[in-house]
């Protein structure tokens, strides 16, 4: 296949034009070229050569963080209940020592933000890093393709299996790696409901067929999910699926480090014996042996140019970095590094320090600002908040005794993981008292993490009150069991009728 170049000088050339893509275009007989090639991407198998090398560890050791604490972080316990929990039939978000209401809905809108503002600095930075380490569909590509590997064999057994026709041989290999697919797909659906839904009930209601309809209808559909983008779909979801490959173009410059084929060295390209002086001869250090294309898990030819299939994995680096090797050559044809790099003969060092260019330096300081921003405000978030409703029925009333009565509901939310008493008042008028119409106390009782709607009534003598509309606010003050005192005020109105 051909391969679309969005950034990189093809080899040989220093400017080259940057090709324009141009959508298909279906005609009356059919699907266009263009449809037809990308469909027969699709339904070609890519059978990718695994590869030893650094990148190769730091793509392992990044499967294993990655799912240390996705399959871990459910199973944590803080508080007695879950660590990390997003309770939707709740509408609570635990998230270790804090709980979010549908009101701070704010910090997840912030969380987003600082999470696309990071991934836009590490691509100007750094292409596609997460993408090649990090990302889910990757992650678990990379375990269901070793599983591939340790049951079915490398690249050329699979490719032989997969021609063969059909035998009882055949038959018990892809069925022993299809359950193993199963289970790693099932755990990873189940494990990703534990974030929504309390992981312990969960894998009871699992073992003893009790969940609920929808519980089952999820952990079936996110397993089925995993199950065929890990399992078949693959690099079929980067380069066709993913929003990200779309647009990492306008992100990443001449300086930005990404995998690179270094053609000026490399090329003329070509097989020779390892005893001649190959620069003598006229030749580059590629010595055209395709391993960089056969290890690749996109399918890609890296010295077509950076495509925007290329997920930043850097198996190419790690096969070429072994034939360099063979070849007594030095490492590094293709490596991280920038276009500019490759064009201008910088060092890695010059090629560094150009990563710090304005463009990153803004990133960096918007990226901090909003994240120091959201530190501040959720660390002196206050663990108490209310909010007035104002009884539309009744505005004011006077009751025997000469007492104006005005009635509120007062909204709590207690965000801290403990209950808390509290006593109410009313300031702005003379005389004013509440009292909470089911106990007919100033004392309220709220539960730890609860959202609590209290009735209460408002009460004023008639003679400090002339008639009209008057400015007053509510109270409450109590403190933790803890430690801790805390106190809230809500501004309100009080009306007294003629
Ligand atoms: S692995 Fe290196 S030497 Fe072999 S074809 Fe790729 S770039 Fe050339
Ligand atoms: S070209 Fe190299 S870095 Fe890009 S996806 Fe293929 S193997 Fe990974």
């Amino acid at each position: 296949m051909k391969s679309e170049s969005i950034t990189r000088p093809a080899r040989g050339e220093d400017k080259a034009p940057t090709p324009v893509w141009q959508p298909p275009r279906l005609g009356k007989g059919g699907p266009s070229p263009q449809v037809e090639q990308a469909l027969s991407d699709v339904r070609s198998k890519i059978y990718p050569r695994s590869v030893s090398g650094i990148y190769a560890h730091w793509r392992i050791i990044m499967v294993f963080v990655t799912q240390a604490v996705f399959y871990g972080l459910p199973w944590l316990q803080w508080n007695g209940r879950q660590a990390v929990l997003f309770d939707l039939a709740a509408r609570k978000f635990y998230i270790f020592g804090m709980v979010l209401w549908p009101q701070d809905v704010i910090y997840l809108a912030v969380l987003l933000v600082l999470s696309a503002l990071s991934l836009f600095l590490f691509t100007a930075m750094a292409g596609r890093l997460f993408c090649g380490y990090a990302c889910p569909q990757t992650v678990y590509t990379e375990i269901f393709m070793w599983v591939e590997r340790k049951i079915e064999g490398d690249r050329i057994k699979r490719i032989r299996l997969d021609e063969a026709p059909w035998s009882w041989r055949k038959l018990r290999i892809k069925a022993t790696k299809h359950i193993v697919w199963i289970f790693i797909a099932w755990w990873t659906g189940s494990t990703f409901i534990g974030y929504f839904a309390p992981i312990r009930e969960l894998g009871m209601g699992l073992i003893t067929f009790t969940l609920g309809p929808w519980q089952w209808f999820w952990m079936v559909f996110y397993s089925f999910a995993t199950w065929g983008n890990a399992g078949f779909m693959r690099e079929a979801v980067c380069k066709y699926m993913c929003p990200y490959a779309r647009f990492q173009s306008v992100m990443v410059d001449d300086d930005t480090f990404v995998v690179t084929y270094d053609h000026v060295r490399g090329e003329p390209r070509g097989g020779r014996s390892r005893k001649i002086d190959h620069k003598e001869a006229g030749m580059g250090d590629c010595v055209d042996c395709s391993l960089c294309v056969q290890v690749c898990p996109t399918g890609i030819d890296i010295r077509d140019g950076l495509q925007y299939m290329c997920i930043g994995c850097g198996a190419c680096v790690d096969a070429c970095d072994q034939v360099m090797d063979k070849m007594g050559y030095d490492q590094g044809l293709i490596r991280y590094t920038s276009g500019r790099a490759i064009t201008q003969r910088l060092t890695q060092q010059q090629a560094r320090r150009r990563l710090l260019r304005p463009r990153v330096l803004i990133y960096w300081a918007i990226l901090l600002a909003i994240a120091v921003a959201f530190v501040v405000s959720l660390s002196t978030r206050s663990t108490l908040r209310m909010d007035i409703i104002r009884d539309r029925g009744t505005l004011g009333r006077e009751v025997p005794g000469g007492i104006i009565e005005n009635v509120y509901r007062l909204q709590f939310i207690n965000t801290a993981e403990s209950d808390l008493v509290l006593e109410l008042s009313a300031v702005g008028m003379p005389g004013l008292s509440v009292e909470d119409t089911g106990t007919g106390s100033s004392i309220v009782r709220l539960e730890a993490a609860s959202n609590t709607l209290i009735p209460v009534v408002v009460k004023a003598p008639a003679a400090q009150a002339p008639p009209g509309l008057h400015n007053i606010a509510l109270s409450g003050a109590g403190h933790y069991p803890q430690g801790g005192e805390i106190h809230v005020l809500e501004k309100t109105s009080f009306f007294v009728p003629r």
